[in-house]
């Protein structure tokens, strides 16, 4: 078997080769699948923040590239001939709106750099969105500014290089994400707004971005992390936000500009009618309310009630009685209560409910409120046969 050495990097020199040819150079079966080396690739391996290119070569499916030591790894799922040279295709679509998207997040660093003097200290890349982590803190106009800028770089078109500078002539460049090596980096320019070290493709031009939108941003370790899409992706989220708007605005009968303003009546005039519900079940609930005196005092129960409405009752029998307990029906067997008064301490009454017919619950001096296990005519007439004694 021939040792490769390693592996040319078509895609560093040119990032549009879509299709290559190259001759396989090793193949080894690992767990079911085969690990591929060739002489030559198009595909990105997985590094730097961005996931690894997919694609086929010859008849096999590439489903993961790695590098180790300057070799590059295809993982496929049918063995190739050594010595066979093969025709390699990658998933263009997935690998350009990954080009936009990282060139998209060099502009956003670049652009931030520029402003602000922040370095990019984090970058993940999805196939939904990139997040990317600055070391300082950025706030709702600091965005909007940056937004603009960025979006203004790509209208601008500006072109982007790829530079290998010698160890000697790196000194002389000031760039971002710098490396602890000198030999073999690789910068990547945008003409008057970004130099940084980075090993992955880029689009040629930054009007290919096509358009870069801050989706949102959190304080992060003393600094921000931004969550961005671009180009594709971007037209995408649109898309799809587009899609939400145009819903809301059909169901709500108002203008697309609209319709927050109009959720937010309607947010509002809801809150006013639970409000308005809540008071006049309540209303209904004391005028529903059956009453038993017990001697100074009252016990009333009301149907289906809440905590809510038991309290609205009792706050209206305690200008007429020293006290009262208030009961309603629970789904299980037993009832809630609630005992008050304006002026007499309640808490014998409500140890007595508790004790008396296994109950739970508690309060302050001169309210409380719990549950407990036992039938109307059971609560009235111990109540009654207290108040005798
Ligand atoms: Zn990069």
């Amino acid at each position: 078997m021939k040792i490769v050495m390693s592996t040319v990097k078509l895609y560093e020199n040119d990032s549009y080769i879509k299709t290559f040819d190259a001759v396989v150079l090793s193949c080894e079966e690992k767990e079911d699948k085969y690990l591929i080396t060739l002489d030559k690739t198009a595909f990105f391996p997985e590094g730097g923040g961005q996931y690894a290119d997919k694609g086929i070569l010859a008849d096999a499916n590439v489903l993961d590239v790695q590098i180790k030591d300057n070799i590059i790894y295809h993982l496929t799922d049918k063995p190739l001939n050594i010595g066979d040279t093969v025709t390699g295709k990658i998933d263009w679509d997935t690998r350009f709106s990954r080009m936009q998207n990282h060139t998209g997040e060099h502009i956003v660093s670049g652009v931030i750099h520029n402003l602000y003097g922040y370095n990019n200290v984090g970058f993940h890349m999805n196939d939904h969105f990139i997040t990317l982590d600055v070391d300082g803190p950025l706030n709702e106009q600091d965005i909007a500014k940056i937004e603009l800028e960025v979006n203004k770089v790509i209208y601008a078109n500006k072109k982007i290089n790829v530079i290998y500078p010698s160890a000697d002539e790196l000194s002389n460049y000031d760039y971002r994400s710098k490396l602890d090596i000198t030999e073999n980096v690789r910068l990547v320019e945008i003409e008057e707004v970004d130099l940084c070290a980075c090993c992955a493709p880029h689009v040629a031009f930054t009007g290919e971005v096509g358009i870069v939108k801050i989706i949102s941003f959190i304080p992060y370790k003393k600094g921000t992390r931004i969550e961005m899409v671009a180009g594709l992706l971007a037209f995408q989220d649109y898309s799809m936000l587009h899609n939400i708007n145009k819903q809301t605005m059909n169901l709500l009968c108002t203008k697309r500009e609209e319709t927050f303003s109009m959720t937010q009546k309607i947010h509002k005039d809801l809150g006013d009618i639970k409000a308005e519900n809540k008071k006049m079940s309540s209303e209904l609930a004391l005028l529903k309310m059956e009453k038993t005196s017990i001697g100074n005092g009252v016990c009333a129960f009301i149907d289906n009630g809440t905590y809510d409405e038991l309290r609205f009752c009792s706050n209206s029998l305690i200008k007429e009685y020293e006290y009262c307990c208030v009961f309603s029906k629970t789904e299980n067997a037993g009832f809630i209560y609630v005992v008050a008064s304006e002026d007499k301490n309640i808490k014998d009454i409500v140890l007595f409910l508790n004790s008396t017919f296994n109950g739970r619950g508690g309060g302050k001096d001169f309210y409380a409120q719990g549950t407990v296990n036992a039938t109307k005519e059971e609560i009235v007439n111990k109540l009654l046969e207290r108040a005798s004694l």
